[in-house]
């Protein structure tokens, strides 16, 4: 009722779909929103079908009071905060999959993770019938998913990809920094300086996207404290591993530090 209200003002929506916990990197998808969108609707639910048996759902953190507060600062007009049985009425037996982009790097470690996202997304937009959806490249893969969903099924809504907030010393914001320990906090920059590594090789040297891959592997692999999910240059828009230098690419990081998996990413530029 809000959205239309607010459509029939001619004012345009922008939804920030999150799971809360919220930090700088969803304040700026907020801001963006805020900027681009007459009405701009946050929205927060940890989403229990993206979560696989083994992972954090139960512990993953809830703020709701700060996470309000900071959606209303950053200029939301809307927060939308379902409960789980809001979301998944007893009956429900539909899922929306995107198939072979939901697949590789985070998929093939994380089974069914892209069907809970790409479902639920679908619904959020069901709900709020939003012109602009704010994704961050943070999760590079759920962006590309998102935007095939959304080409595929024909939802009539444009996606925008806004940059990753990082910290002073460029560990990418995420909800799940909070359950590092200070040393595994320190090891954990070493995602963001393997990227930086990465970036600096395409662009300074004629190594190879698959010298390049080995490079980022032996360097995390041999950091104590990480367990090396992936990390590999892919193509931006199939991510399919690359051999071979081409302009635009993207290098692609997950790994475990104590008990949490982090993801980073950056584009490189070959030349
Ligand atoms: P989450 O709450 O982790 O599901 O994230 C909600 C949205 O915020 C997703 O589109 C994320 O990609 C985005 N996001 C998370 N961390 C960052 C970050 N450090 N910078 C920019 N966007 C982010």
């Amino acid at each position: 009722m809000a959205v239309r209200a607010a459509r029939l003002q001619g004012r345009q929506t922008g939804i920030v779909p999150t799971m809360g916990a919220l930090h700088e990197g969803h304040v700026s998808l907020i801001e963006r929103a805020r900027v681009e969108c007459g009405f701009v609707v946050a929205t927060i639910f940890v989403n229990p079908t993206q979560f696989g048996p083994n992972e954090d759902f139960t512990k993953y953190p809830r703020t709701l009071d700060a996470d309000l507060q900071m959606c209303e600062a950053a200029g939301a007009d809307l927060v939308f905060t379902p409960s789980a049985s809001d979301m998944y009425g007893q009956h429900a037996q539909t899922f929306v999959r995107v198939t072979k982009l939901s697949e590789s790097l985070e998929g093939a470690h994380r089974p069914g993770h892209f069907d809970g996202v790409s479902t639920v997304v679908a619904k959020l937009f069901n709900i709020a019938e939003p012109d602009r959806a704010y994704f961050g490249q943070k999760d590079f893969q759920q962006q590309l998913i998102i935007r095939r969903m959304v080409s595929d099924l024909d939802f009539p809504i444009e996606i925008i990809t806004c940059p990753i907030v990082r910290e002073a010393d460029g560990l990418a914001m995420s909800s799940r920094n909070r359950y590092l320990t200070p040393e595994e906090r320190a090891t954990a920059t070493e995602l963001s300086q393997t990227l930086k590594m990465a970036q600096k090789l395409a662009a300074e040297t004629q190594l190879s996207a698959a010298e390049i891959s080995q490079r980022m592997q032996q360097r995390l692999s041999g950091t104590p404290g990480i367990e090396l999910s992936y990390a590999l240059i892919a193509d931006p828009e199939t991510l399919e591993p690359l051999e071979d230098r081409q302009v635009t690419a993207v290098a692609l990081i997950a790994a475990r530090i104590g008990k949490t998996r982090l993801i980073d990413n950056e584009i490189l530029q070959f030349r």
